[in-house]
This record gives structure tokens, sequence and C-alpha cells, in this order.
């Protein structure tokens, strides 16, 4: 969804700030984690989900937008989406990215676009540029979701990179002037900074405008649903993480963070429903690095959830590598939507994090006000070429451009080739996914 006002958390934002401290520690572009996966700790009990705050309105640019993405419905789409007619279906479309991951080079990158392009740059810092050329898909989903893998330090610094993560609030309004409504926020890096490395990331999101889902800065949060409405649609969203990287959940604070555990997902799931969302998302940062095929823990995870009747959406990250989409009933599953920015692919035994996919699925009411998916669309992206500018290519637009010939054209139709490979690797063509072509 289009947001392009400046952000009312900005100036709330700078005054948290300590100075520029700059780098303490080099961010590097080091993996994820180290640590092998880990084991769930034990469920919460209890229901819920994650951020408080008032419902967000989903009116504007997109409401308004005609949306190239979505299909014919089966039944006809009335002029007026605003409006419910017992003849009509309501369509809500859900954009799904992955991991927002700030290593060095991205801030780098984000320091020299200020000095070239400083409207909305804060703290030396400005993000929207990379973002630039992937915005208009972002902006025209009625719900756009990204994956924050890391805490937020505050304004100014001092920032740390790997092992553990404290990155630039900078990019939150840069995240939300780009389309992004809601960033999940439960991964292993979650409470790299402890309990107030996680509040002080949740806080920059409220002050910004994004809704979140994952972690949560009390037990009260936890059991709150993210809720989202779309024209009078509802749609909830709900996040979890496979371990913490062996760091210990905040003391006394069994529910900072939502761990993948499959009971715990369905209660959850049901209580979202039970709250009035009409549309169940949920988000698992999981999975094996590197690795496109999705480990045991994903499947098991996709398929109850998929299965349960409460889940219309199951979507991961956290491998940084793309995996396949796959349809489990009438259930979308995106195993791994890979990286969404981050400079991985500069190592050159990581270059297959290089590319990268959006993902949006559309979900149409039916006659009897159940929402269900009639279409899923993947649209190839990537992080540029290392020669190149740190951006995201918008792979359909710039292979559509014949005057990208020669090398690079190899170069970045090798990256979208890459993307339908890993994305179709389960066959989902035969299930309905298109993927957006030159
Ligand atoms: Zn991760």
């Amino acid at each position: 969804m289009s947001h392009l006002g400046m952000p009312s958390g900005r100036t709330r934002s700078a005054r948290l700030g300590v100075g520029a401290i700059g780098y303490a520690v080099l961010l590097t572009v080091a993996a994820c984690t180290s640590s092998p996966v880990a084991t769930p700790s034990a469920p919460l009990t209890g229901t819920g989900g994650v951020s408080t705050g008032p419902v967000a309105s989903k009116t504007g640019a997109a409401a308004a937008s005609p949306a190239p993405t979505n299909p014919a419905p089966t039944n006809p789409t009335p002029t007026n989406p605003t409006q419910t007619s017992p003849a009509g279906a309501r369509t809500v479309s859900i954009t799904v990215g992955g991991d927002v991951l700030l290593h060095e080079g991205v801030v780098n990158q984000a320091r020299a676009d200020a000095k070239t392009q400083p409207a909305g740059a804060s703290n030396g810092l400005n993000f929207r540029p990379m973002f630039a050329e992937v915005r208009s898909t972002i902006a025209k989903a009625d719900v756009a979701i990204c994956n924050l893998e890391t805490p937020l330090a505050p304004a100014g610094g001092p920032y740390t990179g790997y092992p553990t993560f404290s990155v630039p609030q900078d990019v939150v309004p840069a995240l939300k002037d780009t389309g992004f409504d809601a960033c999940t926020t439960a991964s292993n890096h979650t409470v790299d900074k402890g309990f107030a490395g996680l509040s002080h990331t949740l806080d920059v999101l409220d002050a910004n405008g994004l809704k979140h889902a994952g972690s949560n800065r009390s037990l009260q949060e936890r059991n709150t649903p993210a809720m989202m409405d779309v024209r009078g649609v509802k749609v909830a969203l709900l996040a979890y993480g496979y371990g913490l990287n062996g760091l210990p959940m905040p003391a006394g604070k069994p529910w900072a963070v939502n761990l993948i555990d499959i009971p715990t997902m369905l209660a959850d799931a049901k209580a979202a429903r039970a709250a009035g969302a009409q549309i169940v998302a949920v988000a698992i940062h999981g999975g094996d690095e590197y690795v496109s095929a999705p480990n045991a823990q994903q499947r098991s995870a996709a398929k109850a959830l998929a299965e349960s009747g409460d889940v219309d959406l199951i979507y991961g990250h956290h491998v940084h590598v793309l995996q396949p989409i796959d349809k489990i009933g009438d259930v979308w599953v995106a195993y791994g939507m890979g990286n969404f920015v981050h400079k991985q692919h500069s190592i050159p035994k990581l270059k297959a994090t290089q590319a990268e996919s959006l993902a949006t699925f559309t979900f149409t009411e039916g006659s009897d006000g159940r929402f269900r998916a009639t279409a899923a669309e993947a649209r190839p992206i990537a992080m540029a070429e290392t020669t190149e500018r740190l951006r995201l290519v918008d792979l359909p637009t710039l292979l559509a451009d014949k005057a990208v010939t020669g090398a690079r054209r190899t170069a970045y139709q090798a990256l979208y080739d890459r993307s339908v490979t890993a994305l179709l690797a389960l066959g989902a063509n035969a299930k309905g996914l298109t993927i957006v072509k030159p």
C-alpha cells in the first residue's frame, strides 16, 4: 500500500538518538546464524499473536488503483470495491518479501544515497533509492509485509553486525514509504540486543505506522493478533521463529518471541478467527540456511496450518535463498522468500542469495462470505550485480528493456531463471502459480 508522506514517527525517532558513533563493530555479510536449528521452546499457553494498537485502515491509492496482478475472479468484481454487494466479490491482495538484512554494505549504500538524494534521509541515511525499483509492486498490494530480521539500534547508532545485530532504524520509514504495511519480527536475531532491543524495534515500527507480528512487549500484546483492515476485510498476521541462536528468552518474559510450535500456532490462528479475522496469514522464520528445499519442520508446520481450516496463507523466510511455492489443498505455501535487501551475494559462495522474488496472493470473497485464494503470482527480483550500485532490481522490467544487452542481459537473465527454477521446484505452475514475465 502506498504511503508517500513523511512518517509521523520520524521526529519521535530522531529524539531517541544517542549521537552518531558510527560502526563500532563492522556489519559483515556473514550468515544470519551459525548455530544449528534450535529446538522450539516449550509452547506458550494462551492464544493470539501480536501487535497492539488500532486497526489500520487500508485506504488510499492501493484501494483506488487497478491491481494488474489480480485474477479474473469467479464472481464479478464490483466497480467500487469499497462497497460490499451480495452479488459482488471483494478481493484482497497480499504481497510478501524476504529478509531485510542490513549488512554494512547496505548501510554504506544508504549513506551514499543520502548525499545524492537527501529527501527523506535521516541520520545521514536514505534507504529509499535501494527499494525504488520494486516500489510499484509493493505499493499496489492491499497488504505488503516485510521481514525485519534484526533489532533496530537507537537513532544514530551505535550499530553492530553479525553475530548480534543492531541496525539503523532509518530503514523503517523507508520501508513504509516503499509501501510495506507490516513487518514480521520473529527471527533468530530478535533478542540479539535483549528485551530492550526487541522493545525499541516495536516502538519504532509503531511510530512509523507499521504493524508487526512475532515479538511482543507484553503478554497482552502477545495475545492480541495483529489485524489489518482492508476496505472492511480484516486480515490477521501471525509470525513465528525457529529459535534464538542460542540466546535465552528474556528473563520472566516467555511470551517475548513467538516460536514455532504447531499446537500454539493452530490455537493462535483459531483465536485470530475468533477475533474477527477473515484472512489469516502465517509467517514462519525457519528452514536450513542456503538450502533451497524446505526442511521437515517447515513442511510439517505448513501441512498442519494448511489443513487446519483457519489459515489462508503460509509463507517463510530465513534461509536467504528462494524456496519453492506450493499449494496444500486450497492454501498457498511460499516456503522461503529469500532475502529482500542485503549484500550477501558479494561473497562468491553466497551468490545464490542474489536471486529473489516478491509473491502476491489474491483472495476473493465467495458467496458464503469466506475468502479463498484465487490467484498467486511471483515476481522475480534481484539485488543488482556487484559491479553496479546496490539496488533491488525488478527483473521483468529490466529484461523487457531491449537496451539491456550482452553480458549484463546474460547475468540478469540467469538471475531470473534461477528465481523461476527455485519457485517452481514443486510444480506450483501446475497448481496455478503464475510468474511475471519480462
Ligand atoms: Zn534468520
